[in-house]
């Protein structure tokens, strides 16, 4: 993978570039926004790993000019949005007080790092991780929680620029946030661009709920989590794709097929095949179906990917 090595200005901004590592198909590259406005710069989500993040801290010094970066946000709690936080020592670190409450239950660099080299490599999930995730270098890494945590509605200045935090979760993960500045809306993951998405919580009403609110903010720019930017016509689009999988995903809990089965029946129909990782698909069936059933206890994130990776070997 080779990681861009300039910031893109997002068109019709001053103070906004774009971190992005066009990671389409792939697990783990998503977008950081950076906002560098008057002495002042801070930046939305890090990298997945130490070497990642010091290329997009590279990337960026032409453009800081000497200055610090004074807040970091993280959109959710996934590593591939936090686990460069600790290449920014001297930043306020910013999430959802649900995010940061559920930080505990996500897993860590390391076991990021024995997860990769020590999962069995003839399971499924082993084979997965290892094609997937072992690129990535989490040795190095370190998990820092947030400093500062918010619920609801948050606005800080970098700046001159305003920057808005509005809390989204539970809908990709527990403590989503988007961020609004001016007329560009930064997602997180509650938006994949080109990809059949990931959600580890839902329910999938909840990813819906959120990408209105978003298009309810009159957007000229769109920035997903992962993907291309894009604008209201591309959020538009995923927003049809995300009511037929809820609707599909619907109708075969009500005809009786269990979650393997809707995977087999939608991969037979080629289910939007110009999308990346259709693996995803099994992730976001299992979840839709643990709503859909009320069960109490939803699957945990190592058990989706176990599905998502069986399929994809089949
Ligand atoms: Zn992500």
């Amino acid at each position: 993978m080779t990681l861009p090595t300039q910031l893109t200005a997002v068109p019709g901004t001053d103070s906004l570039s774009l971190w992005n590592p066009k990671g389409a198909g792939r697990w783990g590259y998503a977008n950081c926004i950076w906002v560098i406005s008057g002495p002042d710069a801070a930046v939305i989500d890090t990298p997945y790993d130490g070497p990642m993040t010091e290329a997009m801290i590279a990337a960026a010094e032409p453009l800081l000019g000497g200055r610090t970066v004074r807040t970091v946000v993280n959109t959710h709690a996934n590593g591939d949005h936090t686990f460069g936080n600790y290449l920014f020592p001297d930043a306020e670190i910013i999430a959802t007080r649900a995010g940061h409450e559920h930080l505990h239950r996500e897993p860590t660099p390391q076991q990021m790092h024995a997860l990769v080299h020590q999962s069995p490599p003839d399971a499924p999930l082993g084979r997965y991780v290892r094609e997937h995730f072992g690129g990535f270098d989490f040795s190095s890494a370190r998990l820092v929680p947030p400093t500062w945590t918010f619920s609801g509605r948050h606005t800080f200045a970098v700046g001159e620029t305003e920057v808005e935090l509005h809390e989204v979760g539970p809908a990709h993960h527990v403590g989503d946030l988007v961020a609004r500045i001016g007329d560009v809306v930064c997602t997180g993951d509650v938006f994949f661009h080109g990809d059949h998405p990931s959600h580890w919580v839902g329910p999938l009403q909840n990813v819906i709920d959120a990408c209105e609110l978003v298009l309810g903010f009159n957007p000229r720019v769109v920035i997903p989590g992962h993907g291309r930017p894009t604008d209201q016509a591309g959020l538009e689009a995923h927003l049809v794709y995300l009511r037929t999988v809820q609707r599909e995903v619907r109708l075969r809990f009500e005809g009786g097929l269990t979650a393997e089965k809707a995977m087999e029946d939608l991969a037979r129909r080629e289910f939007y095949p110009d999308l990346g990782l259709p693996e995803r698909l099994a992730i976001l069936i299992s979840m839709e179906y643990s709503h859909l059933d009320g069960r109490a206890t939803a699957p945990t994130v190592l058990e989706l990917a176990d599905r998502a990776a069986t399929w994809s070997y089949r």
